[in-house]
């Protein structure tokens, strides 16, 4: 690279490449440094014999209704990604115990279906309206109310509306599927926000051509509006002078200058090992060191496997399938912590959460013709000694589910926890970013703005009021607009 961009972005993850596509267009020279050989951070894919392959399984909140389409709208190219929604025809699945249901989602059925499957859970009239008065009070809370309620855990706020264990574990794996924090953990104001976002929008989906399709959609803006992504450039400094950040040390000892940098590479490591603490306050340094990506994560040996599984045709109809028990969810829950503990699968299956996207079923293009690709998210170990153990304990679960999957298995990839770091580049190998627990959210959220001038934050670790991707995409909206304006 022979010329300084105006911007430096450190980083092609979803906040990197969807902040450079907005600046891109509106004429800034841009500059994408990944130490990776691909883009996407943890929404990466790659291709294995006809097969496009999640790394780590994906479904996206909001799509063309939330942040991804507010990027590309203000980016010029509102349909440079499309949307796999589902249809009369192609319908999520709910397993309740063993039995199958609709899946009781906004996106995908109306109130009275909701009301009808919760009553088939086994929930009475009262329970029911009891969910109701939850959705209610979500709906209905003015958006300033949220904020009184950052302080405070999601799980006391529901104890207001009912001590019923089944509509408790629901709301439960909601919350753990939404941020990756328990129910005891997450901000009552920031949840509330952010199914308020999802359920007015109520537009699940998945992009065709894969998760990666999101940030590769962002680079091609990028190039198309003459700025560049560079692969395989890792960072080793933030270069600051006199409290100012100039540019970058990579690792092979290249030193690139820029007016501005936004980093993606995760605010801990970004102003703890890239900058430096010599170049903060102490107390923004503590704030920072204090962050916390989730006690799950920090605190507990509960990690997770995701299976790829190929299959030689089409065994699967449902494109989503989710999975709860009527009885003992946070049993279960302890049974198979105690479980990973152990490093040693339970006996009986106990995967409350497990969470079977069928991608080739939303974009048939993500499979050879004739074949069908499974993904399947189980709760595991963060290390183990014996994979296999755990492999056979969820795949023996989905032979359950559809005895035709190991008739037609021909061959399954898997991850694990301990991989993440290699996609993201953290200290921790954390899913979501800063979690969105009390302390850490609303007007304690993370800022993208540093102490130090000319550096700022994109990424999951300081968006808001979404989920996941649609956090990271969210801050890179903001942080546009901070850019500009400066
Ligand atoms: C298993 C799993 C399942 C998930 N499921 C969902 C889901 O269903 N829905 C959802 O919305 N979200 C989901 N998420 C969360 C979502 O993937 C993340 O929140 C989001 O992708 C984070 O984006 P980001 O921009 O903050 O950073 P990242 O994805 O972490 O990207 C950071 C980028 O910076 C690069 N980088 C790091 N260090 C350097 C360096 N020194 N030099 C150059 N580059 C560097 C990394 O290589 C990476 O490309 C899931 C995550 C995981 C791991």
């Amino acid at each position: 690279m022979n010329r300084a961009p105006d911007v430096l972005i450190l980083g092609a993850g979803i906040g990197g490449t969807a902040l450079g596509a907005l600046l891109a267009h509106q004429g800034l020279d841009v500059c994408i440094l990944e130490r990776n050989a691909f883009v996407g951070g943890r929404c990466a894919s790659y291709r294995k014999e006809g097969f496009t392959i999640d790394v780590f399984v994906h479904m996206f909140g909001r799509c063309e209704k939330g942040p991804f389409g507010e990027i590309l709208r203000r980016a010029g190219r509102p349909d440079a990604i499309r949307w796999w929604h589902a249809s009369p025809e192609s319908k999520p699945v709910f397993f309740m115990d063993e039995e199958p249901f609709p899946y009781p989602d906004p996106s995908f059925s109306s109130r009275e279906e909701i009301g009808q499957v919760y009553r088939a859970f086994g929930l009475s009239d009262e329970d029911v309206r009891a969910f109701f008065r939850i959705w209610d009070a979500i709906d209905s809370m003015p958006y300033e109310k949220t904020f009184d309620l950052d302080e405070t855990p999601y799980s006391h706020w529901l104890r207001q509306f009912t001590n019923h264990k089944t509509l408790l574990a629901l709301e439960h794996q909601r919350v753990l599927l939404f941020s990756v924090v328990t129910s005891r953990e997450a901000s009552a104001g920031e949840m509330i926000r952010t199914i308020q976002n999802a359920q007015r929008d109520a537009n699940v989906g998945y992009p065709k051509g894969g998760c990666s399709a999101i940030p590769e959609a962002f680079c091609a803006i990028v190039r198309e509006c003459g700025g560049r992504v560079e692969l395989e450039r890792p960072v080793r400094r933030i270069l600051v002078e006199n409290g100012k950040a100039v540019g970058v040390a990579l690792e092979d000892g290249t030193e690139i200058r820029a007016r501005m940098v936004v980093s993606n590479m995760g605010i801990k490591e970004t102003m703890l090992r890239f900058v430096g603490k010599e170049h903060l306050p102490s107390e923004y340094a503590d704030r920072i060191a204090s962050l916390s990506t989730g006690k799950l994560v920090e605190e507990t040996p509960m990690g997770m496997i995701y299976l790829k599984i190929a299959l030689d045709r089409p065994v699967i109809e449902a494109p989503l399938i989710l999975r709860n028990v009527r009885e003992g969810a946070f049993e279960g829950l302890m049974e198979v912590m105690q479980a990973m503990a152990e490093d040693k699968p339970p006996a009986g299956y106990k995967g409350i959460n497990s969470f079977i996207p069928v991608p080739s079923n939303m974009d048939p293009d993500l499979a050879p013709p004739g074949r069908q690709l499974v993904n399947f998210y189980g709760l595991a170990p963060v290390a183990s000694a014996d994979w296999d153990a755990w492999v056979r304990y969820h795949l023996g679960y989905l032979f359950s589910l559809y005895p035709e999957v190991r008739d037609h298995l021909m061959w399954y990839d898997f991850s694990t926890l301990s991989r993440i770091n290699k996609f993201s580049g953290r200290f921790q190998p954390d899913i979501i970013g800063i979690v969105q627990s009390v302390g850490q959210t609303g007007r304690k959220r993370p800022d993208p703005v540093t102490p130090v001038e000319n550096l700022f934050l994109v990424g999951a670790d300081v968006g808001r009021d979404n989920i996941g991707t649609e956090l990271a995409a969210e801050s890179a909206l903001r942080v546009s607009e901070l850019i500009l304006k400066s």
